[in-house]
Formats: C-alpha cells, sequence, structure tokens
C-alpha cells in the first residue's frame, strides 16, 4: 500500500474510533503509526506524481499497483495519466514477447474499460507506457504490461522509432549497471496518426488521442536505499515528443527538456518525496549527458 493511502485508511480507522459523546483533542495519527517505509524499488519511492489513491472517489486519479509498475487511471481519458516503473537488468530476461493486450480487470465496476480492438483502423499504435521490453525476467511480468491501462495512442513513427530508441537507451543503462525510476504518459489531446489529420479521441470519444507524449528517468548506479543516495548530481532526462508521424525529425534526445517543464504542461509534481530544495535543483536542468 502507497504512504498516501496508507495514512487515507489510518485516519479512518483513527476518526471512527474517536466517536465519542466529549470532544477531543485531534488525533496525531503520523505521531503514532509512522507510514512504513516503501519496499525496495518501489516505483513511488520517489514520490507519487499526482497524489493517487485507490478510491473510487477519485475516478481521475485511480491509483492501480502491480509488482512490475504502478499508475494512475484517467478515467475521463479513458488511459492512464501516469505509469511509474523500476528498470534494472534484474527484470530483463529471456521471455519473449506475449502480444497478449488484454483489460485491466483492476479497473473499478462503472470505469471505461478499453479493449484491444479500441484501436482497430484508428491509425494508432498500441502504445506501451512501461513497455514490453523492460519486463522480460518472467511470463507473468510481460504479460502486466499489456493491460489496457498500460497502452495509449501512439502515432506509429513515434511509438516505432523516436520512443522505441529512447526505451532501448534505458535498458541500455539497466544492463550497463544502472537502475532507473521511470514515469511516462501523454497530455493534451490532439495527435496525428497514419491516417493524417488531427485525431482527438478514438473509442467513440472514450480514449484522448494525446498531443504529447513525455517521460522521466531518475538514473542510479545499482545499489541499496535510493530513496536516501539522490543528490543534486543525479541523473535525470525528461523528455516531451510530439505524438505525430513526424516524430522522428530529431533524435530521441533532442526532445530532452527540465522536469520542471513537465510538470508545468502536465500538472504532475514529480520526486515530492525528495526534499523541496533536492527537487528545485534536479528538476530545473536539462541533461546534456551521454546518450549512446
Ligand atoms: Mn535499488
Ligand atoms: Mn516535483
Amino acid at each position: 500500500m502507497s504512504r498516501i493511502a496508507y495514512l487515507v485508511v489510518a485516519f479512518a480507522i483513527l476518526s471512527a474510533g474517536c466517536k465519542k459523546e466529549e470532544p477531543e483533542p485531534p488525533a496525531a495519527p503520523a505521531a503514532t503509526t509512522p507510514p512504513p517505509a516503501p519496499a525496495p524499488n518501489d516505483p513511488l519511492t520517489m514520490g507519487n506524481p499526482s497524489g493517487a489513491i485507490a478510491s473510487v472517489v477519485l475516478a481521475n486519479n485511480y491509483l492501480i499497483e502491480r509488482p512490475q509498475f504502478s499508475l494512475a487511471y484517467d478515467n475521463s481519458r479513458g488511459t492512464a495519466s501516469w505509469v511509474a516503473w523500476h528498470l534494472s537488468s534484474e527484470w530483463l530476461g529471456p521471455v519473449p514477447r506475449c502480444d497478449c493486450f488484454s483489460p485491466d480487470p483492476l479497473l473499478p465496476n462503472g470505469y471505461f474499460v478499453a479493449f484491444t480492438w479500441n484501436y482497430t483502423n484508428t491509425g494508432f499504435n498500441r502504445g506501451h507506457l512501461c513497455p514490453s521490453g523492460d519486463r522480460t525476467a518472467t511470463d507473468a511480468d510481460n504479460v502486466a504490461t499489456f493491460f489496457m491501462t498500460n497502452i495509449c495512442p501512439q502515432a506509429p513513427v513515434l511509438n516505432q522509432q523516436t520512443w522505441a530508441y529512447l526505451e532501448s537507451f534505458s535498458r541500455d543503462l539497466a544492463y550497463a549497471g544502472y537502475e532507473l525510476y521511470i514515469y511516462a504518459g501523454g497530455y493534451g489531446s490532439g495527435g496525428s496518426g497514419s491516417l493524417g489529420g488531427i485525431t482527438y479521441t478514438i473509442a467513440n470519444g472514450s480514449i484522448t488521442v494525446p498531443e504529447r507524449y513525455w517521460k522521466v528517468m531518475l538514473i542510479l548506479p545499482v545499489g541499496e536505499d535510493d530513496l536516501q543516495r539522490i543528490t543534486s548530481d543525479t541523473r535525470i532526462i525528461a523528455l516531451d515528443m510530439p505524438n505525430t508521424q513526424q516524430a522522428n525529425a530529431q533524435p530521441w534526445y533532442d526532445y530532452r527538456t527540465s522536469v520542471d517543464e513537465i510538470e508545468a504542461v502536465t500538472g504532475l509534481d514529480f520526486f515530492n518525496g525528495l526534499p523541496v530544495a533536492l527537487q528545485a535543483s534536479l528538476e530545473a536542468g536539462v541533461d546534456a549527458g551521454v546518450v549512446h
């Protein structure tokens, strides 16, 4: 359970226990029941970018957590607003791509549920946010990436070239001894796929076609206590790419930008598990490191 969900539950329990006739001083749940530290390599170790919780009260910010990745589902867009995952060589193995796209059974009743045929003949690919190629250690890991909540409509050229080369670079880093905390999603509406023109929605309006795709990657040498190892020198790569067939007009690394820019256009807050001053220094810069 995430720290935020834990606090909500803890507060609900404490509130229920406080229904007495005489008023009592406000409870201080954090003082007596500190939230557990995140499990090692929990993708939300560095924070929950939208404060998503697993409550149907937040239909457009609904937290789904799996061993393979976590995401916030936005029912108004019919997709995740972000997916977060951890990548290291431990996640990489021999398992083949299952190509087993399927509706996500963890979506609550009443939510829009995407099926693979929602993408048929739309001019857009079923683009993974957490890549199939990042989850090849076990069959169960790979199958999880094909739940449709991890899928968004991507222009084929973006999906198969520019975005794919970025994914490949991140796996190169994992093979080279790094571990990565990665977040990805789309924002805006209106992409241009293989049919040309601009498409704002598919699935009879239930799935928004993003105008652009973003990704944020925090990169550390493999080690322990990841949250404690972040410094202002920690490498972060943030990217913002158009959802069009012209996305390959420049290489993926020419789409690098700051985390602050991604926060401004998405309304998300990355790394909110880190001290504010450290966030500020990490988020203002644009990566200029080696990219191949
Ligand atoms: Mn680690
Ligand atoms: Mn932030």
